[in-house]
């Protein structure tokens, strides 16, 4: 019998997943199952839109009519609680079983929940859902003043919103930047410099010691120092963590997610895993990394339908990122960590600059604010492996594209889209 695919996990990669096994020409059955009670929907504009306007609707991944279109028994509100890989099978939640011939595990990531006195205190959230979403949006109607826990993208795309929505907003970060796991520092601060000028107060350096409430729910959180923000909701965004359970109860091996080779084959080699909850060793890097953005999660959710569909690309995507805070659009390409020196096109104090790194002579990855053509650009020349001297990237974009054009007529099979 033809149990077809079974994907866990309806979110950007999931659902990509499921597109992608029938764009390849795969007709056997397709289940996607998703624990959310809803038609899948981007996440992105939850904190840049959503959450600050009464009337936003989700917006989704696919029209219901796809689903049905392309014969995707889509199952929302359904999760599954274990996997038993010898059978090929999926035990529902509430009752029932799922057979598999292949199994695409998209479960994603949660936030990282904040061990503190006072963080089971109503008005204490997190944003990861579209229901986590509403419910921030309901209670920030009625605070005036927010506390926000991290200064990640999610705590500064947060900040920049609900501060246009008229919100006094304090942003709490336990080290002495933001954006430190994200961006250079020369990025972070000029983020810091823009959000401080419309009126975010931003405290580095600082810990909260615990949350104070009233009936239940809570009022201020307290600094370490002793300091009392005042707050009827404080958003903790100090990270996500990897919904590895189910993988790890069926044996499946796991090191910071859910470990897949290049095939997206986890070590049960009819088990995949893609998106936010799998790790793997990256191409461009040579390191371990565990990668959390849509574009991640999409283009491994295509090579995961490849591997079903008996092809054998290998990883190979450069990885890109963005973030939308307050007037500031940042575009990232490539990885940076281990950068040595870097390169500035453009003006700071213009708020449109690119910032591109290198270890040694070689280009690592670019940050772009405003500055949407270089970013395009560098997308296209990390794809091709193009690494271009610092000394051409001072020449500016003309004479980039000139460049890489040049490399490309000498080497036109490494042209990317
Ligand atoms: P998810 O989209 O999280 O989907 C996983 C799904 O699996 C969830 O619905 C989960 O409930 C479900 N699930 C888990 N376990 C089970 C189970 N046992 N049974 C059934 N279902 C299960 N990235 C960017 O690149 N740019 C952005 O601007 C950006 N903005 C973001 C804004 C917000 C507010 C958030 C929360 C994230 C943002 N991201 C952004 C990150 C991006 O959304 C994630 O990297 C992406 O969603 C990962 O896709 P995924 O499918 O792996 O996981
Ligand atoms: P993140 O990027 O890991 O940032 C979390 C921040 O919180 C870090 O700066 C971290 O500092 C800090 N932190 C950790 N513990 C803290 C504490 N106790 N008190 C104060 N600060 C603390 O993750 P995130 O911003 O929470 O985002 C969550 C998820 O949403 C991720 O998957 C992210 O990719 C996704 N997201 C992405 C985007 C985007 O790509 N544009 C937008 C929104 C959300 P340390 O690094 O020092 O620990």
């Amino acid at each position: 019998m033809n149990n077809g695919v079974v994907i866990v996990g309806a979110g950007h990669a999931g659902v990509q997943a499921a597109a992608s096994l029938r764009e390849d020409g795969y007709d056997g059955p397709v289940i996607l199952v998703g624990d959310e009670n809803e038609l899948p929907y981007h996440k992105p504009p939850l904190s840049k839109t959503f959450i600050k306007d009464a009337e936003a609707k989700p917006q989704p991944l696919r029209g219901e009519a796809f689903y049905t279109g392309s014969a995707i028994d889509y199952r929302p509100g359904v999760r599954i609680d274990r996997i038993d890989a010898e059978r090929r099978s999926l035990e529902i939640s509430g009752g029932g079983a799922l057979a598999f011939d292949h199994l695409i595990l998209a479960t994603g990531s949660r936030p990282r929940l904040l061990p503190l006195p006072g963080a089971d205190l109503s008005g204490v959230l997190s944003l990861r859902s579209l229901a986590d979403a509403r419910l921030i949006r309901e209670l920030s109607a009625q605070s005036d003043e927010v506390v926000i826990l991290g200064g990640g993208f999610i705590g500064l795309e947060i900040a920049a919103t609900l501060r246009a929505a008229g919100r006094m907003v304090t942003v709490v970060e336990a080290v002495d930047r933001l954006l430190g796991r994200a961006v250079a520092p020369v990025v972070a601060s000029h983020v810091r410099q823009r959000l401080e000028a419309t009126g975010v107060r931003i405290l580095t350096d600082t810990s909260i010691a615990r949350l104070e409430g009233e009936n239940g729910h809570v009022t201020a959180a307290i600094t370490s120092s002793g300091e009392r923000l005042p707050a009827r909701m404080i958003i903790v965004g100090i990270g996500a963590v990897p919904n590895v359970e189910l993988a790890q109860a069926a044996g499946l091996s796991i090191a910071n997610g859910i470990r897949v080779d290049h095939q997206m084959r986890t070590s049960v080699p009819e088990i995949l895993a893609i998106g936010d909850a799998a790790s793997y060793r990256h191409w461009f890097t040579g390191g371990d990394v565990r990668l959390e953005s849509v574009q991640n999660a999409t283009d491994q959710a295509r090579l995961a339908a490849r591997t079903i569909t008996g092809h054998a690309d290998a990883y190979s995507a450069v990885p890109w990122f963005w973030s939308d805070i307050g007037d500031m659009k940042l575009q990232m390409v490539g990885l940076t960590a281990g950068g040595d020196s870097h390169v500035v096109l453009g003006d700071l104090p213009d708020n449109k600059f690119s910032i591109y790194h290198y270890a040694g002579d070689r280009l690592l990855g670019i940050e772009s604010v405003n500055r949407p053509g270089d970013h395009m650009l560098g997308r296209k020349m990390l794809g091709a492996g193009f690494s271009p001297t610092p000394q051409t990237i001072a020449a500016g974009p003309e004479g980039l594209k000139a460049a890489l054009a040049a490399f490309l007529e000498k080497e036109p099979s490494r042209a990317v889209g």
